[in-house]
């Protein structure tokens, strides 16, 4: 078992989606798995998937809607119980695009509610909900147990595109950019704040992926991605505490 509860945000499609069905069809599920989206009603896959698998819970969440963050932490605090929740992924995201090309908006087309809102839900929106389900998470920590994923660990999904030692692509994906390297800063703050709690956290590059944001131009698919970063997850250690970690396992630069 990866871990024994597990909360993704952004499960109405691409990556989220994909984690969900590999985890409720694993060999050795998870015995609770959240799975939030802000469209539930939209969510026809994922609400598939919840009829064939009892673990699986659909949430609704906008995860810019800080005014529900109570609510949520309640629906996790009775579906998971006093053993607290294990795993937190924070997968929802987006992208900016225009019309003219594939990812990316020149400078001089960028405004900035644009460039705000991918702040807020790249940034601002997985900080607050990990402090929203901190407690949830040292009591799955105060369990024991080595450090890993098993134990207790916060997974935020960023991209190499955030590298600033791997710089790749065209520049001009500013916002993306930006609040995603925003995301890894944070990963490494509260793996240096809470690492001592016995909890892990690790920034994610789940490679260029074959979704409605990485296109079908992506160079592997969903299936694929989630197939090696639920590997790479199982693997995860107290050295790799703070670290941004490839979906092949390699660590890469910031
Ligand atoms: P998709 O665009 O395919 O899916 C994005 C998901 O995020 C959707 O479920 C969407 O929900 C959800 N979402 C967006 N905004 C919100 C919000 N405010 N509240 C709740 N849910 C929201 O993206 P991917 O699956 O490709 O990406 C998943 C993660 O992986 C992202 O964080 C992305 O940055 C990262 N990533 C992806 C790469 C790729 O190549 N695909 C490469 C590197 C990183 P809805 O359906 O309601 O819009």
């Amino acid at each position: 078992m990866i871990a024994k509860s597990i909360l993704i945000t952004g499960c109405s499609r691409g990556i989220g989606l994909e984690l969900v069905r590999q985890l409720v069809g694993s060999t050795n599920p998870p015995n609770v798995l959240l799975a939030t989206c802000r469209n539930p009603e939209k969510a026809t896959e994922l609400q598939d998937l919840a009829k064939k698998h009892s673990i699986l819970k659909i949430v609704q969440y906008d995860v810019t809607d800080y005014s529900s963050l109570p609510r949520l932490v309640e629906e996790v605090r009775s579906a998971v119980g006093a053993q607290g929740l294990t795993l937190l992924i924070n997968n929802a995201g987006i992208l900016e695009k225009c019309s003219s090309q594939m990812f990316g908006i020149p400078l001089e087309h960028l405004e900035i509610h644009v460039f705000k809102e991918l702040l807020e839900t790249n940034t601002t929106a997985p900080l607050f909900l990990i402090k929203a389900l901190l407690p949830l998470l040292k009591e799955a920590a105060a369990a024991g147990g080595p450090v890993g994923v098993s134990r207790s660990c916060v997974i935020n999904m960023s991209s190499i595109l955030a590298s600033m030692g791997a710089f790749t692509g065209n520049p001009d994906i500013y916002g993306y950019r930006a609040s995603k390297a925003a995301i890894n800063m944070i990963t490494k703050a509260l793996a240096e704040d809470f690492g001592k709690d016995g909890i892990l956290f690790i920034a994610m590059h789940p490679g260029w992926v074959q979704t409605d944001m990485g296109t079908s131009a992506g160079m592997i698919s969903a299936e694929e991605s989630v197939r090696s970063m639920l590997q790479v997850l199982a693997t995860m250690e107290e050295s790799h505490n703070g670290l941004l970690v490839s979906y092949t396992g390699d660590v890469l630069p910031w």
